[in-house]
């Protein structure tokens, strides 16, 4: 399988989770090339990629961000961005459902965050540190731009086009004082989106990411209800696939973006750079 020249990666996380992305969209433009594709990292084995076609597109996508049971999440995405440059993937779309921090949020809206807050301990999650990562602008502002257009086409609820996403390492949800914390700092709280940002600097390739409210955070409004974060994840799955593939038939397959620019040679040379 020749992988190489995959522009685009989706990486998959409990929006679409249900509903065998890409496939709940029913899209008939949409192909799947290859199942089950592992690859031999030097972080250990990949998750299994799914590739596909949308149009005359090549994506790649994983679930549930490549996290699975026996391998720490930083390995996992370390093999998952491994994988993405080996095919030589330039632009990455993530999504996830996330908690509220901002108590103007509820359940149900969708939010496209310019920037995030990494409260998480995994700090040292790279690929080999040869370049200096600026982590301005670091979700991509033409990828953002593109996907509040196309949820706009698909969504009748309230999109907010920006918003910081705070991490935490999960897997549990955040106590009452630690959503406290967070007031004022951030405006949504989820575990994915570091190291992703990070990782997707690293290699060279443009990100950014569509996350549902699913639940108010612990403190926030009200109680939230397990019986809402069920119906998302199950109702909402086909509506988000096709918001993504939508993006993707959208983006240039070059990006006019800077991101690129934000990644600079390191100047410990020997010490990083061997
Ligand atoms: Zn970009």
């Amino acid at each position: 399988m020749n992988l190489l020249n995959v522009e685009f990666a989706v990486i998959g996380g409990s929006g679409t989770l249900s509903s065998d992305f890409p496939l709940g969209a029913e899209a008939e433009d949409v192909k799947i090339l290859a199942d089950d594709l592992e690859f031999e990292t030097p972080y250990g084995l990949s998750p299994a990629f799914r590739l596909f076609s949308v149009g005359d597109k090549q994506v790649l996508t994983c679930k549930m961000h490549g996290w699975r049971s026996g391998v720490n999440r930083a390995d996992a995405s370390r093999q998952v961005f491994w994988a993405l440059r080996e095919a030589g993937v330039k632009q990455i779309i993530s999504e996830g459902g996330v908690g509220s921090v901002n108590h103007l949020l509820d359940p149900r809206d969708f939010i496209i965050p310019n920037d995030y807050l990494d409260l998480s301990v995994r700090k040292d999650v790279g690929l080999e540190g040869k370049y200096l990562l600026v982590m301005r602008d670091a979700l991509c502002p033409e990828m953002r731009r593109t996907l509040l257009d196309t949820t706009k086409q698909h969504f009748d609820g309230r999109i907010f086009s920006r918003g910081v996403y705070a991490v935490t390492d999960g897997r549990h949800f955040e106590s009452p004082a630690e959503i406290s914390m967070m007031r004022g700092h951030a405006d949504i709280v989820g575990q994915s989106m570091c190291p992703e940002v990070y990782l997707a600097r690293e290699i060279g390739a443009c990100y950014a990411g569509l996350y549902f409210v699913v639940n108010y955070g612990e403190g926030i409004v009200k109680d939230w209800s397990h019986q809402d974060l069920h119906d998302i994840f199950y109702n909402d799955a086909p509506m988000i696939s096709r918001i993504i593939l939508d993006t993707i038939r959208t983006l240039s397959a070059k990006g006019i973006c800077e991101c690129n620019d934000l990644r600079k040679e390191t100047l410990l040379k020997g010490i990083y750079n061997k």
